[in-house]
């Protein structure tokens, strides 16, 4: 058995995946657990929350992501979860303007919860689809300038820029130290685990 299997983390990070409907948040968690690409929309329900763990800067860290549907109707289970993070990624679709545009709304959301003490990232999703982009890469990273957010650009399909996009905000948050040590994990010994989480609605 190798050991490594076992090593306790250094940090437990919990993350929450925010953006419209279909601009990738299931796939780029499913990317950054197993690594591939499922060309259907994946059901939410399945697929709220996994653990898997990182190295950075040597230290194993262990990276909770939490899925959310993107839906209005969901808007008071999303401000929930925000409250139980230490970070956020929003996601849009660089193929999708109005994706972009409610990055704001989401972002908005957090603040109300929380002023601008979270660590964002904003990841530009679905760059394999370059010929329909509709959000130029120098527009979208002068808004996240403007706002103070980090910006990456990812393709789940062809898995550029996952681990980068969640290494990332895991380092911001790990040199913030804004970790808090209160939460449980269930893991299994392999490096991803699948927690079924209720649904309430
Ligand atoms: P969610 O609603 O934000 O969770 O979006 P999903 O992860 O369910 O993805 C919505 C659709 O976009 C699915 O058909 C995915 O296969 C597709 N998709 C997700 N990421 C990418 C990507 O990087 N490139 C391409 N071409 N399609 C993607
Ligand atoms: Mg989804």
């Amino acid at each position: 058995m190798n050991s490594q299997n076992v090593q306790e983390p250094e940090y437990s990070i919990k993350l929450l995946l925010l953006g419209d409907l279909a601009v990738g948040k299931s796939s780029l968690i499913y990317r950054f657990i197993y690594d591939k690409f499922n060309p259907n929309e994946i059901s939410t329900s399945e697929l709220d929350l996994k653990t898997s763990d990182l190295i950075i800067d040597k230290k194993n860290v262990r990276v909770q992501l939490w899925d959310t549907v993107g839906q209005e109707k969901y808007k008071s289970i999303t401000k929930n979860l925000i409250k139980r993070v230490q970070g956020i990624i929003i996601v849009y679709d660089i193929t999708n303007k109005d994706s972009f545009k409610n990055i704001k709304t989401w972002a908005h959301l957090i603040e109300e919860e929380y002023g601008n003490k979270l660590p964002i990232i904003i990841v530009g999703n679905k760059i394999d689809l370059e010929e329909n982009r509709k959000i130029k890469i120098e527009d979208a990273k002068a808004f996240c300038k403007n706002h103070k957010y980090k910006y990456v650009e990812t393709s789940c399909k062809t898995g550029h820029n996952i681990k980068k996009s969640i290494a990332k905000i895991c380092k911001i948050i790990i040199d913030s130290q804004n970790i808090r040590n209160d939460i449980s994990f269930s893991l299994s010994t392999s490096n991803a685990s699948y927690i079924k989480k209720k649904h309430c609605c």
